[in-house]
């Protein structure tokens, strides 16, 4: 089997992160021949070619199986007019290949307990779970939307917009994810008061007809947003639009710790996903091969199990993480004492030993 991976390395621990990421997924990978291409974005792309998303960058990603990003800005190119920034190459991106759902994992590894916000027997349950949320509808891109002058006052005002087709291929998504997991799905909306969840709760609904091996529970937002905190371990997936998605993807990755641990997944219709860390560049440690390399190298794993379809190979890599971490070993941001500190080569180089120690390579 032959697969390629479109690389987008980008900045300032972009690079550094992706490359752990590289060597983890080709261990893990052994029995395929992944092919790797790089190209330009963000920062990166404007020096070289004064476009933080240069079309050969879009064609490349098009063609691949699958793309796997590290991070993009820095204050090198914080002066730059809105269209010249590096971020406008990753919203870009995630527009030009048409990725409607981000699929964001909340793991609380018991090795990293201590890095919970929550009280101890409440993360002594455990967190796994992951938000499937939204990401081209609803009220940051409904019309209309603007600020005018009513009634002598200043009014700004959104539109909160759903279609069914748009409900449709997310509930899919989610549906489809839980077959990969636990499957529980839960939905969460707020159909007590908005035309647009009852819509939501009506179309999810309907889907779920589809995946009678998968429960389905329906979540006012409020309450979920209480019992994220009150007892994460109840959740496998939730599913949610883009705005309720927005927070809560937030408040489930918080609770868990640390930003260096965070992947994340975006997927379209026909064409490859996204694959990247949720951190950004860090330009505060870029270039001190200190970064912690787990959230690229866990998004590196979804990579292989949702856009390869070896979920084998992804195993390998949660595995191999989880004995790296019982190990002992620990990049900067998640250091406690009695543990090793170890750079971001190091830390890659101790989870790929690891894979090569399971899939008996070495
Ligand atoms: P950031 O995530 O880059 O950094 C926030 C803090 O977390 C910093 O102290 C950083 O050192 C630390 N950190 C982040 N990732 C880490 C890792 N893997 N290991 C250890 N520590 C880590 O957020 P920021 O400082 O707000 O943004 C810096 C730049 O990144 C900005 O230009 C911003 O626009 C960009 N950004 C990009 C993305 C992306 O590419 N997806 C996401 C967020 C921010």
């Amino acid at each position: 089997m032959k697969k390629c991976i479109c690389l987008l390395a980008g900045d300032g621990i972009g690079p550094e992160v992706l490359a752990q990421g590289v060597a983890a997924i080709t261990a893990a990978a052994h029995d395929c021949e992944l092919i790797f291409e790089d190209a330009l974005i963000g920062g990166a792309a404007v020096d070289a070619c004064n476009n933080p998303l240069p079309p050969e960058t879009v064609e490349k990603c098009r063609k691949a199986d699958a793309v796997y990003l590290g991070a993009v800005g820095g204050p090198k190119w914080d002066g730059l007019s809105p269209d010249m920034r590096p971020e406008k190459g990753l919203l870009g991106i995630r527009k030009e290949l048409g990725l409607f759902a981000n699929l964001r994992p909340a793991i609380l590894w018991p090795e990293l307990g201590g890095a919970c916000l929550l009280r101890k027997e409440t993360a002594e349950k455990g967190i796994d779970l992951i938000v499937v949320r939204e990401l081209t509808g609803d009220v940051y891109f409904g019309c209309p939307r603007g600020e005018e002058t009513r009634y002598g006052r200043r009014t700004a005002f959104n539109t909160m917009i759903y279609d069914e087709d748009e409900i449709h291929r997310i509930a899919h998504t989610a549906f489809a994810a839980a077959r990969l997991r636990r499957k529980r799905v839960c939905s969460v909306d707020k159909s007590n008061v908005l035309e647009t969840s009852r819509l939501w709760r009506e179309i999810v609904t309907n889907v779920h007809a589809g995946y009678s091996d998968v429960e389905l529970s329906h979540m006012y937002v409020d309450n979920a947003a209480m019992q994220l905190v009150r007892d994460p371990s109840q959740f496998d997936v939730i599913v949610t639009g883009n705005l309720f998605g927005d927070i809560l993807s937030d408040e489930a990755a918080a609770i868990t710790g640390s930003l260096g641990m965070l992947a994340s997944a975006s997927m379209g219709g026909s064409g490859p996903g996204l694959f990247e860390p949720i951190h950004g560049s860090a330009p505060d440690i870029a270039g001190t091969d200190s970064a912690n390399p787990l959230a690229t190298i866990l998004s590196g794993a979804m990579l292989l199990r949702m856009g390869l379809d070896m979920p084998d190979a992804a195993d390998r890599i949660e595995t191999a993480v989880r004995k790296t971490l019982a190990d002992g070993l620990r990049t900067r941001d998640i250091m406690e004492q009695g543990k090793t500190l170890a750079s971001c080569a190091a830390m890659g180089q101790a989870v790929v030993n690891h894979i090569w120690k399971t899939s008996g390579q070495k």
